[in-house]
Order: C-alpha cells, then structure tokens, then sequence
C-alpha cells in the first residue's frame, strides 16, 4: 500500500483478569506499531457478555491512524492478543484481551481471514456506542437504536486512557 495513513477504529474488549490494565496495555502497544499513531480512545463501558458466560466486559473504541496494511495490522493486534495471555478454548469463550477491526478508513475488505468493516457491530451496542462517541456522525441513529436495550453501561470518561495514548 501506499504511504498515506488509514483512520482505522479498532474495538477492544476484556473480561478476564486485570481488564482495565489489559486495555491500557493494548493501547500502549498499538500505539508502538510502525507507524502507527493512537490518536483517540473512546469512553469506558461495561457489557454483558454476549453468547458467552463470565464475567462482564469492558470496550472501548480507539482511532488509529496507521500506514500498515489491513493484514499486517491485523496480524499485529493478534500478536497483542497473544501476548495478553488469551486463550481460544472455544468459540465466544471469556478473553483476556479482544481486538477487532472494525474500519479501516472506507475500505471493504473481504478475505477468509478479514472482513472489514466487521461483520457483527451493527449488532453490538458494546461497539456501536464507543464508537459514536468518537464519530457520532458515523454511526446512524437508527442502528444504534436497534441496539439500545442491550446491557451497557459507561464506567469512565475518555481520561481513563490518557497516560497511554501519545498526544
Ligand atoms: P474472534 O475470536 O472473534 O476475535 O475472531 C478472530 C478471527 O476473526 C480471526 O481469525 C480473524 O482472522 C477474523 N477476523 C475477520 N475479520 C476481522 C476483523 N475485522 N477484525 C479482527 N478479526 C477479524
């Protein structure tokens, strides 16, 4: 790909563990990539885990930019993950730590290993609602609407990743 960066929204989510600490942890490291800026962290929420037992999530949406192409960037947050200690025992199982690709500027992108933009947020208010605190003219009302009943509460203003992401 070429030089110019990609506004990418990367949705985080943990619920085992030392969570808050894990997201932070994630942050720092995303923001370490190459060439790879944190510009923007989304306010904190506690979820429901959904399809899955144990105990509650928490998410938040962080904005990138970044001149990585979609699969390395998606190797590297699996790198991440992997270094948060997560385990995949089974399919929706209680994660150390989960990141997801949810834009990546305006690109659709279709391979076996990624699909952008993520197939399931407009399912999830977990997802929808950081990221209409980042870009509220982004994410349709309507949709959110859709979602409004699902368990989700915010915990904290978007400070809580202030010592993490690089002014
Ligand atoms: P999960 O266990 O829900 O985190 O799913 C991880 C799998 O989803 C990985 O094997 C990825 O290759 C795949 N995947 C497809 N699209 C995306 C995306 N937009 N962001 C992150 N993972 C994705």
């Amino acid at each position: 790909m070429g030089e110019l960066p990609s506004l990418v929204y990367v949705g985080l989510g943990a619920n085992l563990g030392e969570r808050q600490a894990a997201l932070r942890k994630a942050l720092a490291a995303i923001d370490e990539l190459p060439s790879t800026r944190v510009m923007r962290v989304s306010p904190l929420y506690g979820s429901a885990p959904v399809d899955a037992g144990g105990p509650d999530y928490l998410n938040a949406v962080a904005e990138l930019t970044t001149t990585l192409a979609p699969q390395a960037l998606l190797s590297a947050l699996q790198t991440i993950e992997l270094s948060a200690g997560r385990e995949r025992p089974y399919r929706n199982a209680p994660r150390t730590l989960d990141l997801d690709i949810l834009w990546f500027g305006d690109r659709v992108i279709d391979t076996p290993t990624l699909t952008v933009p993520h197939p399931r947020m407009a399912e999830r208010a977990f997802v929808l609602r950081p990221l209409a605190d980042l870009v509220p003219e982004r994410v349709d009302a309507a949709v959110l609407q859709a979602v409004a009943s699902q368990d989700i509460h915010q915990l904290e203003g978007s400070g809580w990743a202030d010592a993490v992401v690089g002014g």
